[in-house]
């Protein structure tokens, strides 16, 4: 919705909220086959990307969430070498994960082409490691790839989709977490964005419950500000057979070999810590 030509806002019935930003023009909107896109330059967020008229990511703010959908999930495998992005499409994600000298191959299933070439186009900086040796691109379904990938070949999962509806609503089932299971090797991990802890209660409880019946031994759920989503407060769940936070490779990540705005080894122990709110409705 825009009023006046001024202001774009997101509106979310389910917090009773809106996250609205002043902007300057709108640089492109589209339909394509799955979703329609709109981009526009902003006052103060840089461009912005919607997807039915839902924010996907600001020039400002996205760097908080793709480090911290990438960082604490590679630090917490002892060699992750081969990772699978599923979803994705605005290459953010990617970037952070390709700074990892450990990893050999990234392979980003992204459904919908147009995210990808629009990134190219108006967030250049997050396409910059899109021409890395390392990195594969598949456009396609991330439940079918899922479906016909080969029992144990991928170290990490990162689940970066839109909200669970319309093409994203598959990958929040107990069978795609199945299907993860078999994909990853005994010490993967399955990382998903998991929403607002605030506003989707809901959807996150369940979430823990599917993991585990799908055979996750260990479901964690990190925390993270995020000013552009609703409640500008998000979250990420991580899913393995090992403790993760055992293997937790702390002087890896203070070593600050990998470049970042947000994570470091103390946000990555403090953002596992769960407010007494949610334990209790975890239990
Ligand atoms: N950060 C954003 C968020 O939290 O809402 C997500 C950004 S990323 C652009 C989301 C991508 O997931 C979109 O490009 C969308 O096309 C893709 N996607 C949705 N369902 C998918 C599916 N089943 N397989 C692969 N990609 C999918």
């Amino acid at each position: 919705m825009t009023d006046n030509e001024q202001w774009f806002s997101e509106i979310c019935a389910e917090g009773g909220s809106a996250f609205s930003v002043k902007i300057r023009e709108k640089l492109h909107d589209e339909q394509t086959g799955f979703q329609r896109i709109e981009v526009f330059a902003t006052e103060k967020f840089g461009n912005l990307m919607v997807i039915g008229g839902r924010v996907m990511l600001t020039a400002r703010d996205n760097f908080i969430y793709h480090e911290m959908l990438s960082h604490p999930a590679l630090f917490s495998h002892p060699s992750p070498e081969q990772v699978v992005i599923i979803g994705g499409g605005d290459c953010g994600t990617l970037r952070e994960v390709l700074k990892h000298g450990r990893v050999t191959g990234v392979l980003q299933v992204e459904i919908d082409e147009r995210v990808t070439r629009l990134a190219e186009e108006f967030f250049p900086e997050l396409c910059i490691s899109n021409n890395d040796p390392r990195a594969r691109f598949v456009f396609g379904d991330g439940i079918e790839w899922m479906q016909a990938a080969a029992p144990g070949s991928v170290d990490i999962i990162i689940v970066d989709s839109t909200d669970p509806l319309g093409p994203a609503e598959g990958l929040y089932t107990g069978a795609f977490y199945r299907d993860c299971r078999q994909v990853l090797g005994e010490q993967g991990i399955l990382v998903q964005q998991s929403e607002s802890p605030l506003y989707h209660m809901d959807l996150i409880n369940p979430l823990h419950g599917k993991l585990r019946a799908a055979g996750f031994t260990e479901v964690r759920t990190l925390f993270f500000p995020q000013p552009s989503y609703p409640s500008g407060w998000w979250s990420a769940t991580l899913a393995g057979r090992r403790n993760m936070s055992a293997a937790f490779r702390e002087e890896d990540a203070r070593s600050n070999r990998i470049p970042t705005r947000y994570y470091n080894a103390a946000i990555h122990r403090a953002a596992f810590t769960a407010p007494e709110f949610f334990q209790q409705a975890l239990e």
